[in-house]
């Protein structure tokens, strides 16, 4: 059981004071840099693993690459490339050479899309849809009122057998586009490459969950009550 429950989210202490970004700023009673230094040191320890250190090591840079005018002063943030140009360059950093598509049934055209510009940067791609399988939702015990389209046959989402078989192609990183709430929980689970987000399925926000908050004091306020 950890001494304290970290909740960076309430943190009021500002940015340039606090603990985790300078060296001893403050931080509330909460605060797990200051009251939680032994699972730091743990984690940290992990880093020293040589995959680790190169993997964490080159998206830092590619963290870094992500802006424009670095050495600008005064510093401001100039954002440079979108997240598809980020994953292409990352995993050419990382030597990759064969990528992972786990894609949605319900973004077809776009995973067809995804793979086309990954191949065009010269990766050998393995996709596979949710779909795959085509194994009744049954299977998983649905009943036939908690299906999608109620009386009708309907294939489960089968986010273990999309990892199994980018496990079995041996990917070295898979990409996750628009898999549903907990399907993709299933599939980091059981994915043995590293797995990283394309995009995050919202079915009524264009896949931009981030809509709903920035919306909340409007819109979504009933998801604050
Ligand atoms: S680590 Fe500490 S200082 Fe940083 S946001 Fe969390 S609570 Fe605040």
């Amino acid at each position: 059981m950890a001494s304290v429950m970290s909740q960076c989210a309430k943190c009021s202490i500002s940015s340039d004071e606090r603990a985790c970004r300078v060296e001893g700023g403050e931080g509330p009673a909460f605060c797990p840099t200051i009251h939680m230094g032994p699972v730091i040191e743990r984690a940290r320890q992990r880093y020293q693993h040589p995959d680790i250190r190169e993997f964490a090591r080159q998206s830092s840079i590619q963290e870094a690459e992500g802006y424009a005018d670095r050495d600008a002063r005064p510093s401001v943030n100039h954002p440079a490339k979108p997240r598809l140009q980020e994953i292409c360059e990352f995993a050419e950093r990382m030597g990759y050479r064969r990528l992972g598509v786990a894609y949605c049934a319900g973004l077809l055209s776009e995973g067809a899309l995804l793979e086309k510009v990954l191949e065009n940067h010269g990766f050998e791609v393995v996709s596979v849809v949710c779909k795959v399988g085509c194994t009744p939702k049954e299977e998983i015990g649905v009943r036939d009122e908690e299906k999608v389209r109620i009386g009708e046959f309907e294939t489960m989402c089968s986010p273990i057998v999309q990892a199994e078989i980018l496990n079995e192609a041996e990917t070295e990183l898979n990409v996750v586009l628009g898999l549903c709430v907990g399907h993709d929980s299933l599939f980091f689970r059981h994915s043995k490459a590293p797995v990283t987000v394309f995009a995050a399925k919202d079915r009524v926000l264009g896949h931009n969950p981030l809509a709903a908050l920035y919306t909340l004091d409007s819109y979504y306020q009933r998801l604050t009550t």
